[in-house]
């Protein structure tokens, strides 16, 4: 799947890197202004204190950040360090996808994958909500990539009669992650009526039930179960490291979905082998 040339390997990381600051970038605009109940189509970037048009030289990801010392071109006001930081982060979840499912159609889905995520997060960090144009997207995003992934659609399945083999695997993928999404959701949602009930307060929003759906079919039953805990996990260092009780739980979601999406199939595999 990957090229044996050591300077072909690095001139694609760094492309794929790159790619990531990119999006990074534009994820950042397109969650801001969501979350600032803002056109996400029409308007230019602008700074957020000064309202100043930004030139193309402001836009470059990480790079204007340097050059410009974090602060506005045209004000001088202080940018916060968390944009330039997100962009890296994607640039680097980015990297780590290829890094470990090659140049593929299941790479390119969980690279889609990766800006939702950073996306819902960005927004719920802000504002506590977890849009639904996220989930909605994830779940086409799922749909379009099943068939390519399963390698139905793709040259030589077509050409060859014995197209019923990807078949099997695409019913076999389709249904487990149906029943990864249904049933992590639903056992959620269960748990978090009957805790309501009796506690009397919100346990867990609805956005995260949904983001449970949705990054369920991508991960399949065995794995969502792993991401359910590690979620657990994420979320009780997330509390303790801003030291607050209340905290937007989607970003912790979304971390462990990453993790669980690199690492989950040899986690799951080795956890089922000691049975
Ligand atoms: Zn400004």
């Amino acid at each position: 799947m990957f090229p044996d040339n050591g300077f072909l390997v690095v001139y694609i990381y760094g492309v794929v890197f790159i790619l990531g600051i990119v999006f990074g970038s534009f994820i950042n605009c397109l969650s801001w202004r969501m979350a600032n109940h803002e056109s996400v189509r029409s308007g230019r970037s602008h700074c957020t204190s000064c309202g100043h048009i930004l030139a193309a030289k402001d836009l470059v990801p990480i790079f204007s950040y340097l050059f410009l010392k974090g602060r506005c071109r045209y004000c001088g006001i202080k940018i916060h360090p968390r944009y330039m930081l997100t962009e890296l982060v994607l640039g680097l979840a980015f990297v780590a996808v290829v890094a470990v499912f090659g140049i593929s159609w299941q790479a390119l889905s969980y690279l889609v994958l990766s800006c939702l995520l950073l996306g819902l997060s960005l927004v719920d960090l802000a504002i506590y909500e977890i849009p639904d144009s996220f989930i909605i997207w994830g779940i086409v995003n799922w749909l379009v990539f099943l068939p390519l992934q399963a390698g139905v659609i793709g040259p030589s399945e077509l050409a060859s009669p014995k197209a019923l083999v990807p078949l099997e695997y695409l019913m076999c993928r389709a249904t487990d992650g149906l029943l990864g999404g249904f049933i992590i959701a639903g056992s959620l949602l269960v748990l978090s009526i009957i805790f309501d009930k009796l506690s009397g307060k919100e346990s867990l929003g609805g956005g995260d039930i949904k983001l449970f759906f949705m990054t369920g079919l991508y991960m399949g039953l065995f794995e969502s179960l792993f991401c359910l805990i590690l979620s657990c996990v994420m979320g009780i260092l997330f509390s303790v490291l801003v030291k607050k009780n209340r905290i937007p739980f989607g970003p912790c979601i979304s971390v462990a979905v990453f993790i669980t999406l690199l690492i989950g199939t040899s986690v799951t595999t080795w956890y089922l082998s000691l049975f």
